[in-house]
This record gives C-alpha cells, sequence and structure tokens, in this order.
C-alpha cells in the first residue's frame, strides 16, 4: 500500500494561515526609533556588579517558579497594594496570552478601542476569541457612548485599555476609564506598559473593583531584551491565571537581572526623566514644523501626521538617512498619514528631527 501523500499546511487552522507573521524591519546599522526601547545603557559600575551577580547563577538547575525575590522586589519598588496578587510573565505578551487562554470560549469577545496595540487583536484570534474595535474620537479620545454600547451589547470577556495608549500616546480620561470597569461584565485591563513616563496610574486602584488588573512591563524602561511582565489583580483571580502560566516561564536570568535592576530603579527613573526632556524637545520641534502635526504624549513615542499621501515617502526618506521609526499609514482609518517615533538619545533625535525636516 502506497501511503496517501501528506500536507502538514492542512492541518494548521485556517484562521492562522489567513494571519500575516508579526513583522520586525531589519534594523542593523540603523538609529533605531521604531520599538519604544530605552536608548540608554547602564553606568559601568552598574553593568559591573550586575554581571558579578550573574556569575553566581546556577544555569543548570531551573528557575524559582514562583520567582518570589523578584516578586518582593517588584512589590516594594512598584507599590503593589499589598492585598493584591502578582502574576509575571515573559513580557507582558505572554500576560495577554494568559488571559485570553484562561478567558476564551467561542462566541466571547475581546473588546479594545482602536486603533491600539496590535496584540490585543492576535492573541484574540490565536485564542478563538471574537475581537471588537471601537473607534476612538477623532482626537484619539475615548467615544465613551459608544463603548459603552458595545460593551452593553457584546458583554465583553476581557477589555483592554493601554494607559497611555499605544500608538496614539494620549491618556484616557480617568472618569471614562472608570466608567468602562464599571459597566464591563468581564475583566478590565488596564495596561500601563508606558507608566514610567505617564505619571498617572490605576495600580492603587487593583482591589476596588472586582473585575480590574493592571498590566507592567520593564519593557519600555530599559529592559527590553530581558522581556518582564507583571499583572496586579485580585487574589482569587490571579489563582485562575496562574493554573495556565507555564512553571518556568521566566528564566532565572531574567529573574537575577530584573531584581538586581529593581534595586537601581533610580538610575531607571532618571532615564527615563531624560527621556521626557526629550520627549517635549522633539514635541516643541515637530510643532514647528509646516507640514506635520503631532500628538501629545505622556509615553516615550510621538504619533505624527504629514500631509495626505506622504508618510510613506516620509518613511522612507528617513531609512534612507539612516532613520528607523514606524510607518503606521497602513493601518488606515484614524493612522492614515500617521509615523511614530521613539524618543530616542538627543543626537539621535536630532539626526531624525534634520532628516524630517527636509521632507515636510
Ligand atoms: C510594548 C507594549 C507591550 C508589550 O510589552 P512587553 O512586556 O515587551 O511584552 C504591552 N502593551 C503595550 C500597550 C505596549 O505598547
Amino acid at each position: 500500500m502506497t501511503a496517501q501523500p501528506k500536507n502538514p499546511l492542512e492541518w494548521v487552522r485556517e484562521d492562522i494561515r489567513a494571519l500575516a507573521a508579526y513583522h520586525v524591519p531589519p534594523a542593523q546599522g540603523m538609529i533605531k526609533l521604531d520599538a519604544m526601547e530605552n536608548p540608554y545603557t547602564w553606568p559601568d559600575a552598574m553593568r559591573s556588579a550586575w554581571l558579578e551577580r550573574l556569575e553566581q547563577v546556577a544555569l543548570n538547575r531551573y528557575p524559582d517558579p514562583q520567582a518570589a525575590e523578584l516578586q518582593q522586589q517588584l512589590r516594594r519598588t512598584l507599590g503593589v497594594p499589598a492585598d493584591a496578587a502578582l502574576i509575571l510573565g515573559n513580557g507582558s505578551d505572554e500576560l495577554i496570552q494568559i488571559l485570553a487562554m484562561a478567558l476564551a470560549l467561542p462566541g466571547r469577545t475581546l473588546l479594545a478601542p482602536e486603533p491600539t496595540f496590535v496584540m490585543y487583536r492576535m492573541i484574540a484570534t490565536y485564542t478563538g476569541m471574537a475581537y471588537r474595535a471601537v473607534p476612538l474620537r477623532a482626537d484619539f479620545t475615548l467615544d465613551l457612548d459608544t463603548m459603552l454600547a458595545a460593551i452593553a451589547y457584546a458583554r465583553p470577556a476581557l477589555v483592554f485599555l493601554a494607559y497611555p495608549n499605544n500608538p496614539t500616546g494620549n491618556l484616557f480620561l480617568r472618569e471614562q476609564v472608570e466608567a468602562i470597569i464599571q459597566a464591563t461584565p468581564g475583566i478590565v485591563v488596564v495596561d500601563e506598559a508606558y507608566h514610567a513616563f505617564a505619571g498617572r496610574s490605576f495600580l492603587d486602584q487593583v482591589g476596588h473593583y472586582p473585575n480590574l488588573v493592571v498590566m507592567r512591563t520593564l519593557s519600555k524602561i530599559g529592559l527590553a531584551g530581558l522581556r518582564l511582565g507583571l499583572l496586579v489583580g485580585p487574589q482569587e483571580l490571579v489563582a485562575q491565571l496562574e493554573k495556565v502560566r507555564l512553571p518556568y516561564n521566566v528564566n532565572v536570568l531574567t529573574q537575577v537581572s530584573a531584581t538586581f535592576a529593581l534595586e537601581h530603579y533610580g538610575v531607571l527613573l532618571a532615564q527615563a526623566a531624560r527621556i521626557m526632556e526629550e520627549r517635549s524637545r522633539m514635541s516643541t520641534a515637530l510643532q514647528r514644523m509646516a507640514g506635520v502635526k503631532a500628538s501629545d504624549s505622556a509615553a516615550n513615542f510621538i504619533l505624527f501626521r504629514v500631509s495626505p499621501g506622504g508618510a510613506n515617502q516620509v518613511h522612507q526618506g528617513l531609512l534612507d538617512a539612516g532613520v528607523l521609526i514606524k510607518n503606521l499609514h497602513g493601518a488606515g482609518g484614524l493612522l492614515t498619514d500617521c509615523l511614530r517615533v521613539t524618543v530616542g538619545a538627543p543626537a539621535e533625535n536630532d539626526q531624525f528631527l534634520a532628516a524630517l525636516e527636509k521632507m515636510v
């Protein structure tokens, strides 16, 4: 008997085959202002102290599955409410996935404003949840009436609010976020990935609302390569999420390095302060350019709009000048003609501004 020819692709879910892979553009040799990374490195003495700490790590042993020491350090440094529980992820991306895996059932909805962080939609798709996007207003504020109507209709299991929002950079109004938490039957995730640059938070509200959880990450404050995200929520809920988390999802090098970094949090905050100074200098410079309309930002990036039909040319012109930023024009809707630049070090920002000025 001859075996039937096999086509393994037939077994891959059709909705997965229909997806485009998350695209990370090559950045070799470029001034990299596309991914909200912190441009600064650590002082030499701190770097040496960190390497000494790493020398003692037992790579042959599995990491502490609870990452107890890191959890304690996070509680102290970030001021996690004492009665709230903490769950750690391999980046906050993994925490989004854990939430969705724990809640997804056919017919259940994940709801978020639009535009927002693209991972919410992607993970809804992976886990078979329906995704409901509610457009923001033209000024990127929440359209509360439409949000509340969509929540009443779809009864979402999960709502994601990035605070501040990516890619628009603004903080939604506090009262509107509270209204959404109260109206949502499922869980509301306030995603505070950019907290270090925003100064506002819902962390102290965890516990006041049974359905509120807050996510943070160390990525945007200088540790993107480590991959550590955290979620703070009510204990009973986090205990359920813990069942879905793979036991060793936060590796030992990340545990030790993140604990060390948090012991030196002042250094990271000082870097964030420099980034915020640069943000205001860049905003002023962008606002002075005739062909550019820049949005106010509470994050470490700035969204700006160029004249109609000009975004692709501006993006390519910047690439030719050695500067990589994010072109959002292809997303359409409110992001038509928009690009997003990450705030870098002063010399990088100067190079970006000089190249942009020649084109607009
Ligand atoms: C960057 C970003 C994240 C992902 O952070 P990681 O911890 O690096 O996975 C989550 N949410 C928002 C809104 C982001 O912009």
